[in-house]
């Protein structure tokens, strides 16, 4: 028998209470004799040092009616520790006695990231309930991630989906202790995000005159008009909503391909004029921003500007994936900008495209991602890359000296199918199921131990091209997303037999907060 098992057999007879489901595992658990008692009235204690952050609001939430103290002697006190050298941002140490649950971290983002464990050990529908007189086991733990970047990514473009779901997506990201939240705003198949200077991109931009429907090969449309956006007032709101959550909102605005939505709204960014319109299909389409054309590029900075009043995060993805040179080749402008600019190809004028912008957010204080082919005829200095072809992208970026974001078709797409199983809704291709998400690597083989830390993390893609409803995405994305959370945190996927003996607890925590999830555990490899 395993020992695991052992003890939580024999537990209730010696009187410890069950090892709590987390997801996230922790670093380190201990589980000591005796519980805590949750009760009616409990007070909460917040030291000066994190009085004015999102953190408190989450303590609030735990206690919910009942009273702050002025003393470390409340029910559950927290304790900022005095930052030593080589602390960690995250690391929390939950310690559950009889008398008391106590946080001690060196920042308001431990003290979060320790809520969200305590809000995992509270019954599965507390929030709701706000039942009292349940006990805790008593623990230590003593916990921090092992990966900086734990992003989770949404495509609003070939799909639309309302800001409430999207809180939602968000709520769910911060139970599993995800830190990033890669939104994708803009396709050929809609512009989604309002831009005051331009008008049109939201007006025209926003909406197409069909969508593809049933599978690809099919190539069958509905005539509905389809389509939304987020006004700036939105944005701002969901973005204080992730901020609440200790998630950075990391907006990508893609350049200078997978722009066919701008380029209905204003032909004139485009090589040939147009007329174009919004995309109905999916896939990769020749008509793209002229790279040659000086007002495209005055454009996306006055786009980039509005962004970057609205997103305070440190990264901004610019896209630069699927960009055909067809037009390129024969666009009188862009072929002089690469006879006076001196670049070798449409390749090389690319590669200038991104280096241009990227310098324009650099003055700003901003650094880009990009998608992988940004390495193709040269990386811009300070970008970092998000390798999803494959691994190779992050190991030829870290190679090169810069940071890389692992988030390989293989297993980090969630829009293939989990399960072979005949009655899966369509997808659009491929295989990941929970145990090989579950068993990713973040740190491949081609990462030489002395370049593993230019790899700041990985993240779960969810293209929406065959996903129409909210309870459709969830479905594609949890459970998975709660094993690629494990293995950030871990830093690598553990033992998924234990993984899948505490998914059931999950998806309870889940369907309490109104997620929709796969219910089986997806099919074998
Ligand atoms: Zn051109």
């Amino acid at each position: 028998m395993k020992r695991g098992l052992f003890i939580a057999l024999l537990a209730p007879l010696l009187g410890f209470a069950q090892l709590p489901d987390l997801i996230p595992a922790p670093k380190k658990m201990e589980i000591k004799s005796k519980t805590f008692t949750w009760k009616a009235g409990m007070s909460f204690y917040c030291p000066p040092a994190f009085a004015n952050t999102p953190c408190k609001l989450t303590l609030w939430g735990l206690v919910h009616q009942y009273k702050e103290s002025s003393t470390g002697k409340a029910d559950i006190s927290v304790t900022a520790l005095p930052k030593i050298p080589g602390y960690h941002s995250e690391y929390y140490k939950l310690s559950i006695t009889p008398k008391q649950i106590r946080i001690a971290a060196y920042t308001d983002t431990g003290v979060y990231r320790a809520c969200m464990t305590l809000w995992q050990m509270l019954p599965p529908d507390w929030a709701q309930t706000r039942v009292t007189g349940f006990t805790l086991p008593c623990v230590i733990i003593e916990d921090q991630p092992d990966f900086s970047y734990r992003g989770l990514h949404l495509d609003v473009c070939r799909h639309f989906f309302p800001v409430s779901f999207i809180k939602r997506y968000i709520d769910a990201m911060a139970m599993h202790k995800y830190n990033v939240f890669h939104w994708h705003l803009t396709e050929d198949q809609g512009w989604r995000i309002e831009i005051k200077k331009y008008p049109k991109l939201t007006e025209v931009g926003a909406w197409r005159n069909g969508s593809q429907k049933g599978r690809y090969a099919e190539q069958r449309f509905d005539s509905l008009r389809y389509g939304g956006f987020y006004t700036q007032d939105e944005v701002k709101d969901i973005v204080e909503y992730a901020r609440q959550r200790y998630i950075a909102v990391i907006p990508e605005i893609e350049m200078p391909g997978h722009s066919l939505a701008a380029l209905t709204a204003y032909p004139q960014l485009s090589c040939n004029g147009g007329p174009f319109s919004v995309a109905k299909g999916w896939g990769v389409f020749d008509d793209v921003y002229c790279a040659g054309n000086d007002s495209t590029l005055a454009f996306l900075k006055d786009v980039l500007s509005e962004v970057l009043t609205l997103f305070p995060s440190k990264y901004i993805h610019i896209g630069g994936d699927e960009c055909p040179k067809t037009r390129w080749k024969t666009c009188p402008k862009c072929q002089n900008r690469i006879k006076t600019e001196g670049l070798k190809d449409e390749h090389e004028l690319q590669s200038w495209f991104m280096q241009h912008m990227e310098k324009w957010l650099n003055t700003r204080g901003r650094s880009i991602i990009g998608w992988d082919e940004i390495l193709e005829g040269g990386l811009a200095p300070n970008a970092t890359v998000m390798s999803w072809r494959g691994t190779e992208g992050a190991e030829a970026a870290a190679k090169q000296g810069h940071n890389a974001i692992m988030t390989p078709g293989k297993p980090c797409y969630f829009d293939h199918y989990q399960s072979k199983d005949s009655t899966e809704p369509i997808a659009i291709g491929g295989f990941n199921s929970l145990e090989m998400v579950y068993k990713f690597q973040p740190i491949s083989k081609g990462i030489d131990s002395s370049l593993r830390h230019f790899v700041l993390g990985a993240q779960g893609n969810v293209w929406t091209e065959y996903m129409e409803s909210e309870a459709h995405v969830e479905y594609m994305v949890w459970p998975r997303a709660a094993a690629l959370s494990e293995v950030l945190w871990t830093g690598h996927g553990g033992n998924f037999d234990n993984f899948k003996n505490r998914l059931p607890a999950d998806m309870q925590r889940l369907k309490a907060i109104g997620v929709n999830y796969a219910p089986h555990l997806g099919s074998k490899p």
